[in-house]
């Protein structure tokens, strides 16, 4: 199945120069995000994954029914002060200033191994973060998901030491 005839590109969002892939086109053809998640979850069948991390937002809507799929637990990182219980936290660098990303302290237990799903990797700004919130808790990040990449931003240069899969590239 054309996974990437289904991704829309709206020009200029969420601010000028920004050529932004809206994933909403694809999780509303059963289809393909039936495709989508079955890929995802083909990649990560043999890899002893024992839990799946996914960031705010879009981490979500990927990275739950991957987890639902492979019958394991999914854990969601966060935005600063949306979390209720006692976080990890970690601050990361943006094009301009910086920004935080959080994860419950209990959420991973040491040894347990991870995969982070998310559906665009950009700068790899993200996913570097959940990477380092996961380790700070013990836990072994095993593999990182993407539906989409922007092979031109070389986020994979910011994460090379860990297994990454893209579905579609740009
Ligand atoms: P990075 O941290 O620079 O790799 O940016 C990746 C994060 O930004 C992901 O969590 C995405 O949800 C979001 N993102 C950046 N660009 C886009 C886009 O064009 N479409 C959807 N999400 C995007």
């Amino acid at each position: 199945m054309n996974l990437e005839a289904t991704i829309r590109n709206i020009k200029d969002f969420p601010k000028e120069g920004i050529d932004f892939k809206d994933i909403t086109t694809l999780l509303k053809d059963g289809k393909a995000f039936k495709c989508a998640v079955d890929q995802i979850i083909e990649d990560l069948k043999d890899k002893n994954v024992d839990v799946i991390v996914g960031p705010e937002a879009r981490g979500f809507l990927m990275g739950t029914p991957v987890a639902y799929g492979l019958e394991i637990g999914f854990v969601p990182v966060r935005k600063p002060g949306k979390l209720p219980a006692e976080t990890e936290k970690f601050e990361y660098d943006l094009e301009y200033g910086t920004d935080v990303l959080e994860i419950h302290k209990d959420a991973i237990k040491p040894g347990q191994r991870v995969a982070i799903v998310d559906d665009l990797l950009a700068t790899g700004g993200t996913m570097g973060a959940a990477a380092k919130l996961i380790e700070k808790l013990g836990g072994e990040v095993v593999a990182m998901e993407f539906l989409i990449e922007l092979e031109f931003l070389n986020g994979r240069k910011k994460i090379d030491n860990y297994h990454i899969n893209s579905l579609i590239t740009y």
